[in-house]
C-alpha cells in the first residue's frame, strides 16, 4: 500500500490529505493567514500530520497556490501571501515529513484531479479554473497537462477583461482576476464571494467579466468541457445559471464550439486529488 500526503496552498485556506493508495482516508482545512509566511504554515501542516500518527509516506504531492516553476520544483512567488518567494517546498516537506515531494501550481494539479476523479473523466482536452482567492487555470489533453516552455501556460487569471479597469496585483489593468477573484470581491464591496453569489443583482453583473474569460478560453482552445472550482463556484445553480445564458450572449453566432461549463464535482477536494495523481505521475 502507497501513502501519499498532499498539500494545498491556497491565499484563503490550506489543506493537508492523506491517501491510502488512491484512497482519501483524512483531509483537513485551516484558514491562511496571508502575512504570515511558509514557516509558520508548514508548522501547522506539520502539527496536522504529528498528531494523525499516519507516518512514514510513499510521496507527497503540492498543488499551490501561485506560479510554480515544475522544472526546477521551486514555488517562483505568490502575489496573494508573503514570503514564498523562490522557496524550496519540496525540499522543505522532504526535510520535516522524511517523504519525496512534487509541486505544481494548484489551476494545473485541480485539471488533473478534475480530469481523472472528477467531472472531466473521459473528456480531452478539459480546462480547470480555480475561482477562489485568486483565478488560475490549467489545460489537461490527451497528452497529459500543458506547462508551456516555462510553467506559465493557462495564466487565465491575468487576460485583461476591461482595458484601462482597476489596477490588478500584476501590475497590469482590468485582468479578469482583478474583476472575478474571491480577494478583490472582498475589498471591492466588504463582502466574502459566499454572500455576494446570494445576490441575483450582483451575480448578473459578475458573471458579465467571467464570462468573457471562459470566451477567451474556448476561442483558444475549444475544450470539451471548463470545470470550474475553488470557493466561488460551490455558488452552483445560483451563479452557473446566469453564467451560462451570458456565455450564449457572448460567443459568436457563427461559432459551433461546445459551451460545457460545470463546476467542480470533486468539490473542496478537487487539488487534493490532483496532487495525488501528481505524486503518481512523477515519484512513483
Ligand atoms: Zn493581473
Amino acid at each position: 500500500m502507497k501513502k501519499t500526503l498532499t498539500l494545498d496552498i491556497g491565499g484563503t485556506n490550506f489543506s493537508v490529505a492523506l491517501f491510502e493508495d488512491r484512497s482519501l482516508v483524512r483531509l483537513e482545512t485551516q484558514a491562511t493567514l496571508r502575512d504570515a509566511g511558509p514557516v509558520w504554515m508548514l508548522d501547522r501542516m506539520e502539527e496536522m500530520v504529528t498528531a494523525w500518527n499516519a507516518g512514514p509516506f510513499n510521496g507527497c504531492g503540492i498543488g499551490f497556490g501561485g506560479p510554480v516553476n515544475f522544472f526546477t520544483q521551486r514555488v517562483i512567488y505568490s502575489t496573494h501571501v508573503s514570503g514564498w518567494n523562490d522557496f524550496d517546498l519540496c525540499g522543505e516537506v522532504k526535510r520535516r515529513f522524511a517523504t519525496p515531494a512534487v509541486i505544481d501550481r494548484d489551476s494545473l494539479a485541480g485539471a488533473l484531479g478534475e480530469g481523472i476523479h472528477g467531472a472531466g473523466r473521459g473528456m480531452r482536452p478539459i480546462f480547470y479554473i480555480t475561482l477562489s482567492t485568486g483565478i488560475g487555470g490549467g489545460l489537461l489533453t490527451d497528452g497529459g497537462l500543458l506547462r508551456g516552455a516555462d510553467s506559465f501556460a493557462c495564466e487565465l487569471g491575468h487576460h485583461i477583461v476591461v482595458p484601462n479597469g482597476p489596477e490588478c496585483l500584476c501590475g497590469s489593468y482590468g485582468c479578469l482576476e482583478r474583476m472575478c477573484s474571491g480577494l478583490w470581491l472582498e475589498r471591492d464591496y466588504g463582502k466574502s464571494a459566499e454572500e455576494l453569489m446570494r445576490d441575483p443583482a450582483f451575480v448578473e453583473k459578475y458573471v458579465v467579466h467571467l464570462a468573457q474569460g471562459l470566451k477567451n478560453t474556448i476561442m483558444f482552445l475549444n475544450p470539451a468541457r471548463i470545470i470550474i472550482g475553488g470557493g466561488i463556484a460551490t455558488a452552483g445553480d445560483a451563479l452557473f445559471v446566469p453564467l451560462r445564458k451570458e456565455l450564449a450572449k457572448q460567443m459568436p453566432p457563427w461559432s459551433r464550439a461546445r459551451m460545457d461549463v460545470v463546476p467542480a464535482a470533486l468539490g473542496r477536494e478537487t487539488i487534493a486529488w490532483g496532487a495525488l495523481e501528481l505524486a503518481y505521475a512523477e515519484l512513483y
